[in-house]
């Protein structure tokens, strides 16, 4: 086994674990790998311990790794690009021709670009919209008060697919305030649910906090440090 491998594997036993713990089925929670900074050949060490869905934050970084593995034969099966990053709209149209989701759309603009871009011969792009749940200034996201509304524009957008919803909760180790954070995420993706019933994915959970991501009612855990290490 390699290191890589191995650390799949604790992962996917804490998530198994997490799951167990708050009475969910495991295979509710997809494990998305995130490779920033990463080389290819960790990317393939992930693919061969058995992993598919990869999410990627920089646009030329991912597009040149993902056009790399395209024509690598030892990526026999297909492989799920997901961009989680910040997104400026004179960026949108290789991520809009390279990637299967975009979990980092905050606002209306960057969803009618990527809806125009995205290539006729390709299944629509699938979208979810980063809140900002913290309310810090710093942070990415749309709002608590714009979500509902982007969420009804987005989905009037033939080219996209509305999924849900992702976020990055604030750095904290008041662990009450963020499993609050992790509730109130959750009911905004029950309500999209309610309005919108292709709506499955509740992007919530990194290296630190996926445990209580996942009893809080995460669908999606996005994990980088503790599946590739730190970087740097
Ligand atoms: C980098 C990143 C992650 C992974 O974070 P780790 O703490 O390394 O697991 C998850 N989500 C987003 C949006 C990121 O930018």
């Amino acid at each position: 086994m390699t290191n890589i491998s191995k650390k799949i594997k604790n992962v996917e036993q804490t998530i198994i674990q997490a799951a167990q713990r708050a009475g969910r089925n495991a295979d509710q929670i997809q494990l998305l790998a995130v490779s920033k900074t990463k080389p290819v050949a960790l990317i393939k060490e992930a693919y061969l311990a058995g992993l598919r869905h990869f999410g990627e934050n920089y646009v030329q970084e991912s597009i040149e790794k993902i056009q790399q593995i395209k024509l690598d034969t030892d990526f026999e099966q297909a492989v799920f690009w997901y961009f989680i990053g910040p997104l400026q709209s004179n960026k949108t149209r290789p991520v809009a021709e390279n990637f299967d989701w975009v979990q980092s759309v905050e606002r209306l603009k960057i969803a009618q670009r990527l809806n125009d871009q995205r290539p006729d011969h390709l299944p629509k792009l699938n979208v979810c919209l980063q809140v900002n749940i913290s309310g810090e200034q710093s942070k990415s996201g749309t709002t608590l008060l714009q979500v509902i509304e982007l969420a009804s524009q987005v989905n009037n957008l033939p080219r996209l697919t509305l999924r849900g919803i992702m976020a990055i909760p604030e750095k904290t180790d008041d662990q009450l305030r963020l499993e609050k954070q992790f509730n109130e995420l959750h009911n905004i993706y029950l309500h999209l649910q309610q309005l919108y019933p292709q709506v499955d994915t509740l992007s919530m959970g990194m290296s630190g906090d996926l445990e209580k991501a996942i009893a809080c009612g995460s669908t999606m855990v996005r994990i980088g440090t503790d599946i590739f290490g730190s970087r740097g």
